[in-house]
């Protein structure tokens, strides 16, 4: 028995690191074939998507049941509505979109999309509800054609087309040697962490999900792929319940709620403006992060001017 359970021990290990190490959660499931832990309960229906309302209720989550990640996060994200979620790295933000995602189950509390405990529907129709823009997404070894048709499986040519229009990525495309039957992923051309990013946005507007969850990119893209993206990610959530993790002040600025996460708690909430004023946590990190765009915003024109 002991050297039958090392190498499982040893198998759930690296399972665990890969698992960390993507994620683009619906591509983790496809490229390595593994059930989920997470099963269907038994008699599970699918989920019934209305308006795609989505709540938290005094969630609590652990990855190791003696270091407690989230410790009672609730909030609601009403239908067509945008949320953003910002704090400091490590505070939990990821976690939440991997919650809803159900890639695990929370310790209490309850996760709701339009009223139904996600727990009781199937994965299946819980994940095809949900369009993911992941903070880094891994491409598949394939066509950049077939990279965004993944987003929904019957589309045409045309309709890839007008996708990568709007995720302003159509020009870049169409400028390669092959087009869009240029090879792509680790044995094909690398594309930038900006352009595999418009490719997962792509993607999204193809599958039309009545709910996103983006995960904005921390690493510092230019200002123009920045303002690039910006619009393409303002195309995709119009009109959709929408959880930004937020790193660019625009994303912040126009939410309908920003949550202030700390150390697993909301510090903070409320609009921007709100949250100016009161000269918090939130008034400090915008301060910082203003400096910092105005800093290279000064490097910009030097350099233009030389
Ligand atoms: P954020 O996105 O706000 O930077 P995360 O949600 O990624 O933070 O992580 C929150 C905390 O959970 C961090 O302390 C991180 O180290 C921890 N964590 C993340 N994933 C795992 C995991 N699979 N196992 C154990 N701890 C984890
Ligand atoms: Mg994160």
């Amino acid at each position: 028995l002991m050297q039958l359970s090392v190498p499982l021990n040893f198998i759930g290990f690296i399972y665990r690191e890969i698992r960390q190490g993507l994620t683009d959660i619906e591509q983790m499931f496809d490229l390595l074939d593994v059930p989920a832990e997470i099963s269907d309960r038994p008699g599970a229906r699918p989920l019934k998507v209305a308006e795609g309302k989505v709540e938290f209720r005094d969630v609590h989550f652990a990855y190791e049941s003696n270091r407690e990640i989230l410790k009672g996060i609730s909030f609601e994200v009403p239908a067509g509505k945008t949320v953003a979620i910002v704090g400091p790295s490590g505070a939990g933000k990821s976690t939440i979109s991997r919650l809803l995602f159900r890639f695990y189950d929370i310790k209490s509390g309850q996760i709701l999309v339009d009223g139904q405990d996600i727990r009781d529907v199937t994965q299946e129709s819980l994940r095809s509800a949900i369009g993911m823009v992941p903070q880094d997404t891994v491409l598949f070894n394939d066509t950049i054609a077939y990279n965004i048709r993944y987003g929904r499986v019957d589309a045409s040519l045309d309709d890839i087309r007008e996708a990568a229009e709007l995720a302003q990525i159509g020009g870049f495309i169409q400028g390669l040697p092959d087009g869009y039957k240029t090879m792509v992923g680790e044995r094909g051309l690398k594309l930038s962490g900006g352009e595999k990013q418009r490719v997962a946005i792509a993607r999204t507007i193809l599958k039309a999900p009545p709910i996103l969850m983006l995960d904005e990119a921390t690493s510092a893209l230019d200002s123009h792929t920045e303002r690039e993206i910006q619009a393409a990610l303002d195309t995709v959530s119009r009109g959709r319940t929408t959880i930004v993790i937020a790193h660019r002040l625009s994303t912040v600025i126009g939410a309908d709620e920003i949550i202030v996460l700390k150390d697993g708690r909301i510090a903070e909430r409320g609009r921007h403006a709100d949250l100016l004023s009161k000269g918090g946590l939130y008034a400090s990190m915008w301060a910082r992060q203003r400096e910092a765009t105005e800093a290279e915003e000064r490097l910009r024109q030097a350099q233009e001017a030389d």
